[in-house]
């Protein structure tokens, strides 16, 4: 993390508050009744930004298209676990997510903070090969059962106004295709 270049972060992001160990901005949807989880979203304040049409890293409302990160499969279906937030947002997120940015990270090794977390039924944790960027002009709030029982929230795309592709190339998370 030695080439963090937070001058290039959103405002609002680069406002919120800081992970000690690391100086990165700590989204809204990960912190947990204070406690900070970067592997784990808080389904409740998911729920809650999505239906306000906020940004769930920023907390900054969502005036124009919103943004979903996930892997080829859930782009394909249009189905997300993570809520909607800005495009310049998801992009920093991606640059700057450690289960995103580094290249064999994998988010069922991490210590796991909440451990009821709540991971939907049919959606996995490992990280994928390429990660692409639905850009989409609404969404759908629905619910799904967890894996560990209860509802989590679910999040479909309808309808897309593009999309772009990043890969990992020599390590680094390279954008590979925008359409
Ligand atoms: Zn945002």
């Amino acid at each position: 993390m030695t080439d963090l270049d937070l001058p290039d972060l959103p405002p609002a992001l680069a406002a919120r508050p800081r992970d000690e160990k690391r100086g990165l901005p700590i989204p809204v949807v990960n912190m947990h009744d204070g406690a900070v989880d970067f592997v784990t979203i808080n389904g409740t304040v998911a729920l809650r930004l999505a239906l306000g049409r906020r940004c769930s890293l920023c907390d900054e409302p969502l005036a124009g298209p919103a943004a979903f990160l996930g892997g080829p499969k859930s782009a394909e279906s249009g189905y997300y676990s993570d809520p909607p937030m800005h495009e310049a947002c998801a992009q920093a997120a991606l640059m700057l997510c450690p289960h995103i940015a580094r290249p064999h990270a994998r988010r069922a090794s991490e210590r796991r903070l909440i451990e009821d977390a709540s991971i939907p039924v049919g959606f996995t944790e490992e990280k994928p090969e390429e990660w692409v960027m639905v850009i989409a002009s609404g969404y759908i709030v629905g619910s799904t059962p967890a894996e560990s029982g209860g509802l989590v929230p679910l999040f479909l795309v309808p309808d897309r106004i593009r999309e772009r592709r990043f890969g990992y190339q020599d390590g680094v998370l390279t954008e590979t295709a925008a359409a």
